[in-house]
């Protein structure tokens, strides 16, 4: 039988009930299992707070994820009316059955369904249970389970049960609104409340001004993190949450004091950073690193696959070093802008190129310094980079005769589709001052470069100036 017209039938019935909540929520318990999921989507949709409430609390799956749903910034009560639904280990939860759902999971993530098949035996768990916290479900699972099989009892170390333990996966922002310090104050309360059977598990954690949100670290978990976001603190306090972490895929740091590079805490910093093995996404933009950067790609892991460098004063023995280093046959992404990196000679970055061709699919060379004469020479180099998708070198001195000279080497490389380039000199009256900006010459310069473009067939490259 075709399954659409069955979950319309489904959805319809969802609908149903939520036009008479408090009837909907009376209803909970004799409803079918294979309505939940429809009246969870239709619920969520609507912002039925007390139906989500209810429904958390008797869900009959092992896992709940929002999935695709939308989420607003403003929705943090619909986020605390589920979490509110889940029942702890508390004075309150005096039942004498276990609740069937061990992991509520409130982010956003397109690759999601509501539930996970339930296909594990030992331990049925869901697919984004946590692996690395001591207080997670899987964790405790395993302990109780080697109970069971090796009569190993552990029991005064793991005051819960495993059929007690939840697991609540929630992306946090420490940026200090008010609604955001409510919500991780009502999650502070939460946990308190669960005697430990709450596991908060924070994947992705975005924190401003460190100084002024130590407490709120102290009741998260550094392991279970693999994105991190720390804009405004002492390298000392940053180096501190580095040394907890031990499974980073991501990190972007902005904004980090310290006195010098050879000082106590920079060298921590770099003995953190060699302990990163997972990490994979780096962003430094904005942070002074002048001939500093040998020290820091010594210590990161070589497959690094994302290396943002804006704003850190590099100097042309950073782009050497870079070029020579083994993360330079990884690289994917590469963001070196607002550095003078072509004020001396072009050829480290030519052999950067080189080493990167067979890899690099994003490179941004925004605002270098960049020349005539140096594009022309790293032309070649540039038209072997087979794997570029995205190249942005917008706001460099470049004259039309060199932009439709580089369009032609570049139309060859298929998988690039998007150019940034810079508004021609003669575009301008006086290079670079915006007021001096001719509109009706940059108007003619992109309809030149799109009929180039049409001419080779190549009309899903996009060319646009930075403004554009
Ligand atoms: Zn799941
Ligand atoms: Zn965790």
């Amino acid at each position: 039988m075709d399954q659409k017209p069955t979950s319309t039938l489904l959805e319809l019935a969802a609908k149903s009930l939520l036009s008479n909540e408090q009837a909907a929520i009376h209803a909970l318990d004799e409803l079918p299992r294979a309505l939940f999921v429809p009246l969870f989507i239709s619920a969520f949709v609507g912002r039925h707070k007390e139906i989500l409430k209810a429904m958390v609390r008797v869900w009959p799956f092992r896992c709940l994820h929002i999935g695709t749903l939308s989420l607003q910034g403003s929705d943090c009560d619909i986020l605390e009316a589920m979490i509110d639904g889940l029942q702890l280990h508390s004075a309150q939860n005096s039942s004498s059955w276990p609740p069937k759902l061990r992991l509520l999971d409130l982010r956003q993530d397109l690759d999601c369904k509501i539930i996970c098949s339930e296909i594990r035996t030992t331990f049925p768990s869901c697919f984004r249970s946590c692996a690395y916290s001591q207080n997670s479900t899987l964790r405790t699972e395993e302990a109780q389970h080697s109970v069971r099989c090796h009569g190993f009892d552990n029991s005064e170390s793991e005051p819960h049960s495993a059929s007690e333990t939840v697991e609540l996966l929630v992306d946090l922002s420490f940026d200090g609104t008010l609604r955001t310090q409510q919500f991780v104050s009502f999650l502070q309360s939460k946990l308190r409340q669960s005697f430990g059977s709450l596991h908060l598990c924070c994947r992705d954690l975005e924190i401003v001004d460190m100084s002024s949100h130590r407490s709120m670290l102290q009741f998260l978990d550094p392991r279970c993190i693999d994105h991190l976001q720390v804009d405004q603190a002492h390298l000392r306090d940053v180096n501190t949450l580095l040394a907890q972490t031990a499974h980073l895929y991501s990190l972007r740091l902005s904004n980090i004091r310290f006195r010098c590079f050879l000082g106590i805490h920079f060298q921590t910093f770099l003995h953190c950073f060699g302990k990163l093995d997972s990490l994979q996404e780096l962003d430094l933009s904005t942070q002074y690193l002048r001939d500093q950067l040998h020290r820091l790609l010594r210590v990161l892991p070589p497959q690094l696959k994302t290396l943002n460098l804006s704003f850190c004063g590099l100097s042309i023995e950073d782009v050497t070093v870079l070029s020579q280093s083994s993360q330079a046959t990884h690289l994917r992404q590469l963001d070196l802008s607002h550095n003078q990196i072509f004020s001396e000679a072009h050829e480290p970055f030519q052999t950067l190129l080189e080493r990167a061709s067979g890899t690099l699919q994003h490179l941004e060379i925004n605002n270098c310094l960049l020349t005539d004469s140096t594009l022309s020479a790293l032309l070649t180099a540039l038209s072997h980079c087979s794997r570029l998708r995205v190249l942005s070198f917008a706001f460099n001195r470049i004259t039309m005769p060199v932009l439709t000279n580089l369009l032609q080497h570049l139309t060859s490389l298929i998988e690039l589709k998007h150019v940034i380039y810079p508004m021609p000199v003669h575009c301008y009256r006086q290079w670079d001052v915006p007021g001096s900006l001719n509109r009706r010459q940059l108007a003619e310069v992109q309809d030149r470069l799109k009929a180039m473009l049409q001419a080779v067939q190549r009309d899903d490259m996009i060319w646009t100036t930075h403004s554009a």
